[in-house]
């Protein structure tokens, strides 16, 4: 077969499953045009994301403000690692840092190794400026969190599946129950070497997850008191997907430590990112930690469009408003239903539980049907369908779309 060859559906899937490593479960859909809220399957059949290769392409597939900026930056610079200076990176480090108010800014690729970096960022700082003895040092960190899939990330991982016979793990965390005051406080108490806490400002892989209103603000004081680093994770959160450039900024609450990935780029190339302040940062030295993407010129000016893009298009404003209506509309729909028992979320990062045990393949049914339906959701979790659109969506657009989830989840009904 030729390598351009146009290839329907089962054959690219085909493809897949004989030369790629099976490593994810996807829907059987394949696409292969995206465009604002909408994809294309290789027989031009059109969808509704309702994923948006979660969060990432909060502004929609194939933004042209993005695009003309990766385009036009790849045919001028795209590499020279962070052995010479480009004229890109500053000025994303400066745009960033001040967009999200802190000092300084470490660029990455991938959430998981911003979240690395987070982790050894908040090890050396308290070695250095806190005053931890050596090796010492513990992060608390939640269960059923999820923050990537490196070694040391899974080692406090407690998903069976992301987890089992990748061992021996990492020490050095503590886990304590999500959206659990006590149990933090009982932790920093207990442990006079804790250095942070990481924690998701809603749990997203977990099934979207909310915590009680004033945990964040409440646990960012605890960790004060404690001298600890409080690390907000909005890989998935952040970069306006829950009606706010941060979750965290519902509760004013400013992290020590902000890890951004996904989004920052608007899904069109790898870009992660970390941001502290000088007090935090400087303990970072050359050499200490780096990557040969990480900061590329093209990275730059992807994020840069990418972040301007949310302000110039009011996405944060568009996804606190949506997200109510489609809220307020499953709501309704699920005082007719027995087949969905509970809508939860903020903005435009919601999940509906089904109505079936945890280990029934109903959702995975429903997102079948969904998809013929032409909406593209996946299962989280057995039960429970996480809804997560581009925030580029117009309420005529999302209001379309709940009646096609409404319609298909009537089949369903028992
Ligand atoms: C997706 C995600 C990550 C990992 O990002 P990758 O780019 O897949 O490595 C980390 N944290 C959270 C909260 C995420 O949702």
């Amino acid at each position: 077969m030729a390598v351009l060859e146009h290839l329907t559906s089962q054959e690219a899937i085909d493809l897949e499953n004989k030369y790629g490593a099976h490593n994810y479960h996807p829907l059987p859909v394949v696409l292969s045009k995206g465009e604002g809220v909408h994809v294309w399957d290789v027989e031009g059949k059109k969808y509704y994301d309702f994923l948006s290769a979660y969060s990432a392409v909060n502004q929609g597939h194939c933004h042209p403000k993005i695009v003309g900026a990766m385009t036009s930056q790849a045919q001028t610079l795209t590499l020279t690692s962070r052995a010479f200076y480009n004229d890109m990176l500053g000025k994303f480090e400066k745009y960033a840092s001040e967009t999200f108010n802190y000092d300084k800014l470490l660029p990455m690729n991938t959430g998981a190794e911003a979240v690395e970096t987070a982790l050894k960022l908040c090890r050396k700082w308290a070695y250095e400026v806190k005053g931890i003895e050596e090796n010492e040092a513990e992060i608390i960190v939640c269960e059923n969190n999820f923050h990537g899939r490196t070694t040391t990330i899974i080692s406090f991982s407690n998903d069976p599946v992301a987890r089992k016979n990748f061992g021996p793990y990492t020490k050095g965390f503590i886990k304590i129950e999500y959206d659990n005051l006590q149990a933090l406080e009982e932790a920093l108490n207990s442990n006079k070497n804790v250095a942070g806490f990481l924690v998701e400002p809603i749990q997203g892989e977990a099934g979207v997850y909310v915590p009680s209103e004033g945990y964040l603000t409440a646990a960012k004081a605890l960790c004060e008191k404690h001298n600890v680093l409080f690390i907000a994770d909005e890989v998935q959160t952040g970069i306006a997907r829950t009606g706010k450039m941060l979750a965290i900024d519902h509760e004013n609450v400013k992290a020590d430590i902000l890890i951004l990935g996904k989004a920052l780029s608007g899904g069109a190339y790898p870009v992660s990112a970390v941001l502290a302040n000088n007090a935090i940062m400087n303990v970072i030295k050359p050499g200490n930690h780096g990557s040969t993407f990480g900061g590329n010129p093209v990275a730059a000016a992807v994020a840069m469009a990418a972040l301007q893009v949310i302000k110039d298009e009011n996405l944060a404003e568009n996804a606190q408003n949506l997200g109510e209506v489609f809220r307020a509309e499953m709501t309704k729909f699920i005082e007719t239903s027995n087949i969905v028992s509970k809508v939860r979320g903020k903005g435009l990062l919601n999940a509906i539980l089904i109505n079936d045990s945890e280990d029934s393949d109903t959702a995975w049914n429903i997102c079948l049907a969904l998809r013929d339906n032409g909406l593209l959701a996946k299962p989280t979790h057995g039960n429970i369908i996480r809804f997560a659109p581009p925030l580029v969506m117009t309420k005529e657009q999302l209001l379309d779309c709940v009646s096609i989830i409404t319609k298909t989840l009537k089949q369903f009904e028992k």
